[in-house]
């Protein structure tokens, strides 16, 4: 854990559809988080089994690859204390029928398949998946001036 911990958040197709892409920032940035990288990208199949790496085995991926393929993903990088396990609670659980309400899927959907936002589990996979969806000078960095009071 340090401060300047980072991690990779990315709203999949059904939120960015949804129109919860402000939502979502908002919840990062409400919560005192730094943005320090944003595009929307549509992913590949490529990007997506290294993404999943550990899940191509499962008997749900092929129809996780067609779900993360529908649309534009919203990929974001953010910065802070701890923000690789404050993600996952902002997240809530995978299965959003088990996500408490005030979490993003908690509030927002009820379907595993249909979770509207991905948040890296760990901060070595937080690097792993920055360093596939993001190019290095696609990194900002910056001092925020606003930020100095949270
Ligand atoms: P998380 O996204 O919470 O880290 P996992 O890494 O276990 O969860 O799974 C990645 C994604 O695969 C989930 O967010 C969800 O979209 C999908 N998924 C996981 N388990 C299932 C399942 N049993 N059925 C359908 N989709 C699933
Ligand atoms: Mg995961």
């Amino acid at each position: 854990m340090s401060q300047n911990e980072r991690t990779f958040i990315a709203v999949k197709p059904d939120g960015v559809q949804r129109g919860l892409v402000p939502e979502i920032l908002s919840r990062f940035w409400n919560k005192g988080y730094k943005l320090v990288a944003i595009k929307l990208t549509l992913a590949n199949e490529d990007l997506l089994r290294e993404h999943y790496a550990d899940l191509t085995s499962k008997p749900f991926f092929p129809s996780l690859l067609s779900y993360m393929l529908s649309g534009p993903v919203l990929a974001t990088v953010w910065e802070g204390k701890d923000v690789v396990k404050q993600g996952r609670a902002l997240l809530g659980a995978t299965n959003p029928l088990a996500s408490a309400p005030g979490t993003i899927r908690g509030d927002f959907a009820v379907d595993m398949g249909r979770n509207i936002i991905h948040g890296s589990d760990s901060v070595e996979s937080a690097e792993k998946e920055i360093g596939l969806w993001f190019k290095k000078e696609e990194l900002v960095d910056y001092k925020p001036t606003l930020t100095s009071w949270i």
